[in-house]
């Protein structure tokens, strides 16, 4: 389940349980409901699960400056591409190898097919003269917040996350 804020920007996602709480203490509306979603007899009510639900009031959330860098997140970044070759990427690359003092950030990165991860082991692009096929920079934004945190992302969900919204 996808909890939005009351400016309909997503902030987490929501374990059934949870969501039911919200509904019935009047705290949350339903924003997208799901005819197929499991029906929650609960209290002397029946409440038919969303998708999505926006909290009534605006809560102000700290986030952390930066998202967090997970496999999900990189490979959604790089849409699952490898940064050398263009093909499906199913590894994780560290441009400046590791063993040469690269961190494991957004910045030193990639996602890599297996072959071009093995060719390129611990040398630096400068030295196969290899370049990159997209930019390694940190995303922003809520929905990325969401996307490296979350492993499942129900599709419904993606029209409330804005692609755009930094
Ligand atoms: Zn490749």
């Amino acid at each position: 389940m996808l909890l939005l804020n009351a400016t309909y920007e997503p902030l987490t996602a929501l374990s059934a349980r949870r969501a039911i709480v919200l509904l019935i203490c009047d705290k949350a509306d339903a924003v997208h409901h799901n005819a197929e979603g499991p029906v929650v007899h609960s209290a002397g009510a029946s409440i038919a699960l969303p998708s999505v639900i926006r909290l009534r009031n605006y809560v102000r959330v700290p986030y952390r400056a930066r998202v967090p860098m997970t496999r999900a997140a990189l490979m959604h970044r790089d849409r699952y591409r490898c940064a050398y070759c263009g093909g499906k990427a199913e590894t994780i690359d560290h441009v400046i190898p590791r063993s040469r003092g690269g961190a494991h950030s957004w910045e030193n990165c990639v996602a890599s097919c297996a072959p071009c991860n093995h060719r390129k082991a611990d040398k630096m692009l400068s030295e196969l003269g290899w370049t990159l096929r997209h930019p390694m920079v940190a995303p922003k934004g809520p929905h990325w917040r969401l996307l490296s945190t979350t492993a499942d992302l129900d599709p419904v969900w993606l029209q409330y996350l804005g692609e755009g919204a930094a």
